[in-house]
């Protein structure tokens, strides 16, 4: 079959690792002129790494392992801390803060990733789909998958005009060689106040991983109005607010998209973000592009006789997983400052039983560690 791939982001790049030495013959078409490698970094859990190693890709030698999570208020106590040795412990793959950068690259080895290729259009055919360049040039496939983000312009053409609705959040992030006592570490801190939620992660390499998770926007520059409206989040914070430059502070909107039972007709589908982008609250989004191309890579592979039937069983189990997702990291409720009754209750929570109820949330929203086929 011809597999034209549009994007090559996280979820694109992995769907053609997973198709690596299949019969079909696959294309990669990026808009941008190069891997686009901006982001600061991703947190791969479990899951993400499972498929990462099904798809022939296994995370190795790189980002900063997470084996804790500690959750503090911002006026200073310990809410709780998760273990995370025992996603580690259970499903074989533990939790890494990885570089984007590192990532996109790791997942491009090999991948003729063809660059300055805009799709703008895709048209589905009884038999067969076409895609539309920018300049005009029409590409004739089997299938095309549409992972081009939350932008997506296979979305628009095959499934929904509607854009990913923006809330009223913004992450604010960057990846810099601040903190060293957290950086040399494995273990990551989340803040929680009033303010909204700051995240601090090992990332390898001497990096931290840190964001500000805001609600109302920010008036001024954003490294003086972060530290404005985050001034008092107790020491690490302050100490990385003084650090703070403009230039290395990233803004991204939180957006969500309705998840319908379909994401596409024939032999067109969608992938990743193009299908159910949800805001980054659950650290999930690429985490579910890596298991939607786990699962499509391997209903392709199979070469199967009814190609739009596998794309349906595609979707239709990735949606079931992926609604929870959406679900929760829509609720924007990690942001939000914790009651006192939760709060006392979270407190007598050993961390290898925050670690637990962390591993059933993933199995529930992962197809990989149920080692699900189309
Ligand atoms: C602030 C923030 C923090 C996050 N943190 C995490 C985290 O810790 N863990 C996690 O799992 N996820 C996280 N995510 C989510 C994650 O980044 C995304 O879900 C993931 O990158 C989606 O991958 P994708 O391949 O679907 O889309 P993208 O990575 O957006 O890739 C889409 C690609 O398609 C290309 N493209 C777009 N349109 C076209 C076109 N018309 N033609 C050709 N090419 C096109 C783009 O240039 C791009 O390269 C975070 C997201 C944000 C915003």
């Amino acid at each position: 079959m011809k597999v034209l791939i549009v994007g090559g982001g996280v979820g694109g790049l992995a769907l053609a690792r997973g198709l690596a030495g299949s019969r079909h013959e696959v294309r990669v078409f990026e808009q941008a002129s190069r891997l686009r490698t901006g982001g600061a970094a991703v947190t791969i859990f479990s899951n993400g790494a499972a498929a990462l190693a099904g798809l022939g890709a296994p995370l190795a030698g790189f980002g900063g392992r997470l084996d804790a999570l500690r959750f503090d208020t911002a006026d200073g106590r310990t809410m709780v801390t998760a273990d995370l040795t025992v996603l580690a412990g259970k499903t074989g793959f533990p939790v890494t803060s990885v570089p984007r950068d590192r990532l996109v690259e790791h997942l491009a080895r090999g991948v003729p990733v063809e660059f300055s290729r805009e799709i703008v259009d895709v048209e589905v055919h009884p038999d067969g789909v076409v895609a539309v360049e920018a300049t005009g040039a029409r590409y004739e496939a089997d299938v095309v998958v549409g992972a081009d983000g939350h932008r997506s312009a296979v979305r628009r053409a095959v499934l929904d005009p509607a854009p990913a609705a923006e809330n009223e959040w913004t992450t604010w992030q960057g990846l810099t060689p601040v903190l060293p006592e957290l950086v040399g570490g494995t273990t990551g801190v989340c803040v929680v106040g009033d303010a909204g939620l700051v995240g601090l992660l090992p990332s390898g390499d001497g990096l931290l991983m840190w964001w500000f998770d805001v609600r109302r926007p920010l008036e001024g520059t954003p490294a003086a109005a972060l530290a404005a409206r985050f001034a008092g989040y107790g020491p690490l914070v302050d100490r990385l607010l003084a650090q703070l430059r403009d230039e290395d502070v990233e803004p991204f909107r939180h957006v969500t998209h309705r998840i319908p039972d379909r994401w596409g007709s024939g032999g067109a589908t969608l992938l990743g973000d193009a299908a159910h982008a949800f805001p980054p609250t659950q650290a999930q989004g690429a985490n579910q592009a890596l298991e939607d191309a786990w699962l499509l890579s391997r209903a392709l592979r199979a070469d199967p006789a009814d190609v739009a039937g596998a794309l349906r069983r595609y979707e239709a189990l990735r949606t079931r997983r992926v609604r929870k997702v959406s679900r929760r990291a829509v609720s924007e409720r990690t942001n939000k400052p914790i009651p006192a009754p939760v709060r006392i209750l979270l407190g007598m929570m050993p961390s290898a039983l925050i670690g637990r109820a962390y591993v059933a949330q993933l199995r529930g929203v992962s197809s990989v560690l149920h080692e699900e086929a189309v």
